[in-house]
């Protein structure tokens, strides 16, 4: 890499960390985890995302603060660019030339409303089928490859209950609504009712990830087939709604209520997952979240040591219909059980690895083996918990004020800002509700501790003294 590249590189680390810091962890994600800095030119910047979805989605939600987390960086910019990358698209038919090079043109970030929404005439007939089809279903995602243990026991009975349904069969829960933390199974479980259903019954069962739901949605505005849209989602039997908490946007959510309202209303089956409970999706407006609420909810725990141990049996079993001279010996097993704590997903690669070590250097699997090759997976604790009362004292410590002052109704400036700095990583390391987090700060409306959320947001991106503060205060308090 050149100097110059690698010194844009620097810039790019420097601004995504802001932008993370800025919109939250699920946020930045969801939406630019997948952007990549193209170049930097005179007072622009050129950044790309993978599909046309997150460009306008960026567009219309987020340019002002990608714009102010570049200037934090380098004051001299003035307009950051925003393309969709090409080199991931499937070469285009030669009468689709047209369309393909306006893409890839460069809009400003802060045009606005999104342009797209009105190019109607170059919207692909298909868009809409495309948005019914379903998000793609992982084959290995089954009620048989699904492993049951205390934590998980409530969520496969309640889910399994809805697969079996048959067409016109009265609901029991509705919605069902899973929540539990990444890697947990929530995805395993939803495509598991999909697959089930799909396969036994004269239902239709639809599995949609909330992007998918929304990409439905615009693309279908774009083709001003909405109403052909909602009529074809309402016409299914069970949908199946996967990282509820993605779901953005006020013409988005009401479109999420309404078919979940006409869903409901007919008696259609909803299954939903999110990483948290109904009643801290702040975004969602209360009716939704009640209704979201009045099915059965049901919360899957961390998975216990047991339950690791068999889901990592599982996987060497599949494994080994492919690979027959596969084997992880009993010992390498427990130590895999043991180590690696975090979530589901860890296993599955641990087990990877092991597969493609002993593949490529033709050996067999030992624990010393293992040890090397899973080191990086194996995290000492679970990620810490953070408490309101933590983050009220080591922010009480900072700025020398006491923690009964955060609490007070005092409005002097030495106490109004720690305050709210406080509140501010309540709500962006808890899991608490803005109402929950109101009250404990001293009996709080929530409409305040949301003012005091957005006002630290909007100062760190500018004020560099007060975003290394808060990154300085989030680290001692992870820990
Ligand atoms: P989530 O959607 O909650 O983030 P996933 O469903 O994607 O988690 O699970 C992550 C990985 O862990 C997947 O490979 C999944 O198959 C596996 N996994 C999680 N829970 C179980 C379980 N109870 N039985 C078998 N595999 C599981
Ligand atoms: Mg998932």
């Amino acid at each position: 890499m050149t100097d110059v590249a690698n010194n844009e590189q620097n810039h790019w680390n420097r601004v995504k960390g802001r932008l993370r810091t800025n919109v939250g962890e699920d946020v930045y994600t969801s939406w630019f985890a997948r952007m990549d800095l193209e170049r930097i030119q005179d007072d622009s910047v050129h950044l790309s995302v993978p599909t046309k979805f997150l460009k306008s989605w960026i567009q219309a939600h987020y340019a002002e603060r990608v714009l102010s987390c570049w200037q934090a960086e380098l004051p001299e910019v003035s307009r950051v660019d925003l393309t969709v990358r090409s080199a991931v698209r499937a070469p285009a038919p030669a009468k689709d030339v047209k369309p393909a090079i306006e893409e890839r043109r460069p809009e400003r970030l802060d045009n606005r409303p999104i342009p797209e929404l009105r190019a109607t005439a170059t919207v692909p007939v298909s868009a809409n089928h495309d948005a019914l089809g379903g998000s793609p279903l992982d084959p290995r995602l089954t009620f048989s490859s699904f492993v049951t243990g205390r934590s998980n026991t409530l969520a496969l009975a309640a889910a399994r209950q809805v697969a079996e349904g048959r067409h016109g069969d009265p609901v029991m829960f509705n919605p069902l609504y899973i929540h539990a933390g990444v890697g947990l199974g929530k995805t395993h479980l939803l495509q598991a009712v999909t697959w089930a259903g799909n396969s036994s019954s004269d239902r239709k069962v639809l599995y949609l990830t909330a992007e998918k739901f929304m990409y439905g949605f615009v693309a279908a505005l774009k083709s001003q087939t909405a109403l052909a849209f909602k009529e074809a989602l309402r016409g299914i039997d069970v949908l199946v709604i996967d990282d509820l908490q993605f779901l953005q946007g006020k013409s988005t959510q009401s479109e999420f209520c309404h078919t979940l309202n006409a869903l409901i209303d007919a008696g259609r089956q909803v299954v939903i997952a999110a990483d948290r409970p109904p009643s801290d999706l702040e975004s969602l407006d209360d009716r939704v979240r009640s209704r979201l609420a009045g099915g059965l909810v049901v919360e899957m725990g961390s998975l216990g040591e047991e339950l690791r141990l068999e889901i990592l049996k599982s996987r060497v079993t599949a494994a080994r219909v492919h690979h027959a001279s596969f084997d992880v010996p009993l010992p390498v097993l427990d130590y895999l059980a043991k180590t690696i704590t975090h979530n589901g997903r860890d296993l599955e690669g641990a087990i990877n690895r092991l597969l493609a070590h002993s593949k490529l250097n033709a050996t067999a699997v030992t624990l010393e083996m293992a040890e090397r090759e899973v080191r990086d997976l194996v995290r000492p604790q679970e990620p810490k918990r953070v408490k309101i009362e933590d983050i009220q004292r080591v922010v009480a410590r900072q700025y020398n004020v006491s923690r009964s002052d955060l609490l007070s109704s005092r409005r002097t400036a030495n106490v109004v800002r720690p305050r709210q700095v406080a509140m501010y990583l309540a709500k962006t390391l808890t899991l608490r509700s803005l109402p929950e987090i109101g009250r404990r700060f001293g009996g709080r409306d929530h409409t305040t501790v949301l003012h005091a959320v957005r006002k630290i947001e909007s100062l760190v991106s500018k004020d560099l003294t007060l975003s290394d503060e808060v990154e300085l205060l989030k680290r001692q308090l992870q820990e």
